[in-house]
């Protein structure tokens, strides 16, 4: 009887396991430096045509100028705009009253990342670009250590520095950052072109490789190992930016939405991810708008620089679209929301940032 007793208590309690659902798996994009300004307005009408930034203003205004906002944020990321927006939520236009900002006061790379992947800024310490392993534990890091989710981690980077963000070594989880090419005995054809083709097309950066290198290994990986936490950081529009070329910084962008685009698809074609895979897509930090020249740039001289946005989609996301309501996230808060979405039993006290409230209608 004891027995029967026990074994009718491990399946109600096993159900209870199944009912809580802990199946969900989670994509984290980051797009360097790309302005809400663009992503909520579309080409800048002080920018598009403006020799000193653009080349071809003809061919630039023919492609992405539009009379209106609306429209030329449309024109600039379709499936953003056409797709995300209907199924998931865009936070960050000002101009509506939705506020996303850093917590960081450095307003570049590292420390945004950072704050990004660890729930917490760290102005002390993560002050540089450098090459420095970080000290902090990131949300990757976490899920690594977790028996559900280890070695089911990994992440892809255009930049370089990405594995020292990760802490590649400490951390165990395999970050393909970048020039790296794909490694192991059991590559795909398709990640055996790529290793081939990567050397052959060079990039316009020493530090920075091109984005669709960085996309196509992603996928390949996740094919093959089906990752249960993935990160894809792009990186094209930031350096684009720095290089004051206004012109392919926007063709990036519009790349970039159709690399989403081709991501999504993807996982909707794959029953591991369908309809199962929180997709969370942020910016490491903002650019300048006055003076003009600024938009070029970032870090705390640079007003404006710690303002960035964020968008979701995917499992557990209720369809709210742009948010017109007035509201002020921070970056600190996207750990918490991943360490609830793999259902973690609790956040790490150094996650201070609550997570965001998805569901809700
Ligand atoms: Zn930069």
């Amino acid at each position: 009887m004891k027995q029967i007793i026990f074994c009718l208590f491990a399946l109600i309690l096993s159900k209870n396991i199944n009912a809580q659902d802990n199946d969900t798996k989670v994509v984290l994009i980051t797009l360097d430096g790309l302005r809400w300004q663009e992503l909520f307005s579309g080409a800048d009408p002080l920018l598009v045509a403006n020799k000193e930034y653009v080349h071809d203003t003809t061919g630039l205004k023919n492609k992405f100028w539009k009379p209106t906002s609306k429209a030329r944020r449309e024109v600039l990321m379709p499936f953003v705009w056409n797709t995300v927006s209907k199924m998931g939520q865009i936070h960050g236009n000002r101009e509506l009253g939705s506020k996303v900002d850093l917590t960081n006061k450095m307003w570049f790379s590292y420390p945004g990342y950072n704050e990004i992947l660890t729930g917490k800024a760290d102005d002390a310490r993560i002050d540089s670009n450098d090459k420095i392993p970080n000290p902090n534990t990131t949300i990757l890091e976490l899920a690594n250590t977790d028996e559900r989710y280890k070695n089911k981690v990994a992440a892809f980077g255009s930049w370089d520095v990405f594995p020292f963000i990760v802490n590649e070594e400490r951390s165990g989880v395999p970050v393909n950052g970048g020039f790296e090419i794909a490694k192991g005995d059991n590559l795909s054809e398709r990640e055996k072109f790529l290793n081939h083709l990567q050397p052959k097309i060079p990039s316009p950066w020493s530090t920075v490789r091109l984005d669709a290198f960085t996309h196509y290994y992603a996928i390949e990986h996740m094919k093959k190992n089906h990752s249960a936490l993935t990160y894809i950081a792009y990186g094209e529009t930031d350096d684009f930016a720095h290089d004051g070329n206004y012109e392919a910084y926007l063709k990036s962008a519009y790349n970039t939405d159709a690399l989403l685009k081709n991501l999504y698809d993807f996982t909707q074609e794959d029953p591991f991810y369908k309809d199962n895979t929180l997709f969370i897509i942020t910016t490491d930090h903002g650019r300048g708008t006055e003076p003009l020249e600024t938009w070029k740039s970032h870090g705390e001289k640079i007003k404006g620089a710690g303002q960035v946005w964020m968008i979701l989609f995917g499992k557990g996301i209720s369809a709210k679209g742009e948010i017109s309501t007035p509201e002020q996230l921070h970056s600190t808060q996207i750990a918490p929301t991943i360490i609830k979405a793999l259902n973690f039993t609790k956040q790490p006290k150094s996650m201070t940032g609550k997570p965001l409230s998805l569901g809700e209608k």
